[in-house]
């Protein structure tokens, strides 16, 4: 069964969780998710494989507790097991040379650009993302999406942080 290896929160809402899953890191790509069930008479829900380890054999996800399944998986902790992961699932994005893409997300979606930017950058492409979140706090992998892009924008609802206003402003003010 599935070892959690790590548990981290981003902010008191989001957390990522590294865990063991050796047939998935060797073969996910870029826009794929896994399914997974904390326990036998739990629901399956999907999630977005943020990112992985093929040496270690293990994925990492980044997970918004929103209801009770992940409420139940941010309560649980290294050392213990899930009841089942199932993956890679969903088509792949497709990944190639286009010259300069903008990558663009909010929140915790931002989990879900991060693998697709990190796989353009190593295709070649000038990478520019755009991520936001409503306050600076709560602003997840930016350190992160800074090392896969050749230019970052950050936009906060609250202008705490970047330029204030939503990441699709962001992206109308570089189209213009
Ligand atoms: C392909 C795909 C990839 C995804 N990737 C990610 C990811 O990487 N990270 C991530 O965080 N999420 C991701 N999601 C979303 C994630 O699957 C859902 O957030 C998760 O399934 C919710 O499960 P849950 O049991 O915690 O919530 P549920 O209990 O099913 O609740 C879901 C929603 O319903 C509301 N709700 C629950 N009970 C009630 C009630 N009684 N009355 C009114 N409202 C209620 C909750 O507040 C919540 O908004 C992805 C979804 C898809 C389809």
């Amino acid at each position: 069964m599935p070892l959690i290896r790590k548990k981290e929160f981003l902010s008191s809402g989001v957390f990522k969780m590294v865990i063991d899953a050796p047939h998935v890191a060797s073969t996910r790509k870029p826009g794929q998710f896994i399914v997974l069930m904390t326990e036998e008479s739990g629901e399956r829900i999907p999630l977005t494989i943020v990112d992985s380890d093929e040496d270690d054999g293990t994925i990492t996800i980044i997970v918004q507790i929103v209801g009770k399944t992940t409420t139940c998986l941010s309560e649980m902790n290294p050392g213990e097991e899930l009841y089942a992961l199932l993956g890679p699932l969903g088509r792949p994005t497709d990944i190639k040379n286009f010259g300069t893409v903008v990558c663009v997300g909010g929140g915790v979606g931002i989990g879900v650009v991060y693998p697709i930017s990190k796989a353009l950058k190593e295709a070649g492409n000038n990478v520019i993302s755009i991520i936001g979140a409503r306050t600076k706090d709560i602003l997840i992998l930016e350190e992160e999406t800074r090392l896969t892009s050749d230019r970052l924008i950050i936009t906060t609802d609250d202008g705490s942080y970047g330029m204030k206003g939503f990441v699709s402003q962001a992206l109308q003010d570089l189209i213009d």
